[in-house]
């Protein structure tokens, strides 16, 4: 067994804590991994507070993971000590059933294992990434490009790849309108991704507050849903609109803003059901989708082209010490885009 320090939280009110944890030791095919940096990601949030379901506390979030190899199993091909690698939100899958032949691992029919709050091959409740060490059988673990500093590499293991994967199977690219609903975490990497896909990029914030940030990231245009002359002026407008907000929203007047034709892709993942008049689907041929993450390869296309691009997002680090208040911040859409932790201050 392998000894990590970790930050763990005890019940849905209730503060993080210290704590120390055991990771198994290496199978034929784990690679133990130093944590360097772990992403605050809104999903950590709803689970942690017990939005989910029913949660097995103590609780160790945070699957936005990167870090350096220093341990590999006799078997591991893929990876060597000194290696820069990140892992995200699942760290196993049946490996057998069509979806993940397909490289779906997050769709396992047999049910992919989360990087927290599963329970692993071994029976064993999974702990998360707000923590110094995790292993992890290497089928799972992705290689960060060298361009890419390991505070910025954490959040694209989520938020990267969450919103990578929908813009790219719903063809985001040159001659597509595509509108961010909420720029947060997730919603400031989709600006960044969609416009180095090439498409035309709208951000629909609550506020113009974060609007100069927005056209840096790559946005052509920034409006307020705040104001309901926005939902007016943008009626029938956009080919994509992938939709980030951890909240409950009007889900009709976002359609209204969908061409013929036009999808509205939802990944933000609040705990509450989302209501819609399904009129304003069927009045102009419209599909309302879902996505959740992505597939490992697929992850590291991801990694890839944000190498390749130079995108990478604007964190803020901050210490092992700073989890609440980042959270209380998140809640207050007050985050500039993600908080990673610092693991060398657990
Ligand atoms: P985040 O950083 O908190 O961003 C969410 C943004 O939504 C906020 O910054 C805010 O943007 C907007 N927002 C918040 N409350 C709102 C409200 N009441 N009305 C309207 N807009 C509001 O969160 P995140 O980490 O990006 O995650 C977003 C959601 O995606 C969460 O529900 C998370 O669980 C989910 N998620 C899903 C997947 C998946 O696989 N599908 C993966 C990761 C996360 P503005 O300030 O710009 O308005
Ligand atoms: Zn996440």
């Amino acid at each position: 067994m392998i000894t990590a320090k970790a930050r763990a939280v005890h019940g849905p009110d209730k503060p993080f804590k210290a704590t120390e944890i055991q990771r198994r030791s290496l199978d034929t095919h784990d690679v133990l991994i130093e944590i360097k940096y772990a992403g605050i990601c809104h999903s950590d949030i709803h689970t942690a507070h017990g939005e989910w379901g029913d949660v097995n506390y103590p609780l160790v979030p945070g699957h936005e993971i990167a870090g350096i190899v220093t341990d590999v199993g006799t078997g591991v091909t893929k990876y060597k000590v000194g290696d820069r690698v990140g892992v995200g939100c699942m760290v196993d899958s049946c490996g057998e059933c069509e979806n993940c032949r397909q490289g779906e691992e997050q769709y396992c029919l047999n049910g992919m294992t989360p990087t927290y709050a599963g329970v692993d091959k071994y029976g064993e409740p999974t702990q998360g990434g707000y923590s110094t060490h995790i292993v992890v059988v290497e089928d799972f673990v992705v290689k960060i490009p060298d361009n890419i500093e390991l505070d910025a590499a954490a959040p694209l293991l989520c938020a990267g790849i969450t919103t990578f994967s929908p813009l790219n199977r719903w063809e985001a690219g040159p001659g597509k309108k595509v509108a961010i609903v909420g720029m947060g975490g997730l919603g400031h990497m989709a600006v960044k991704i969609a416009s180095a896909m090439g498409a035309e990029v709208t951000v629909l914030s609550q506020t113009l507050n974060k609007q100069e940030d927005g056209l840096n990231f790559g946005a052509k245009d920034y409006y307020a849903t705040n104001d309901p002359e926005t939902f007016k002026k943008l009626s029938g407008s956009f080919d994509l609109i992938i939709n980030t907000v951890s909240a409950k929203v009007d889900m009709d007047a976002y359609f209204s803003l969908l061409t013929l034709d036009g999808t509205l892709v939802n990944v933000g993942a609040p705990g509450e059901p989302l209501s819609l008049n399904v009129m304003s689907l069927i009045g102009h041929r419209r599909s309302f989708a879902g996505s959740m993450i992505g597939g490992i390869r697929e992850t590291q296309e991801m990694l890839d082209f944000c190498g390749e691009h130079g995108i990478v997002p604007k964190v803020e680090v901050i210490s092992a010490d700073e989890i609440d208040e980042a959270y209380k911040r998140v809640l207050a859409s007050d985050v500039k885009y993600r908080f990673v932790i610092d693991t060398s201050t657990m």
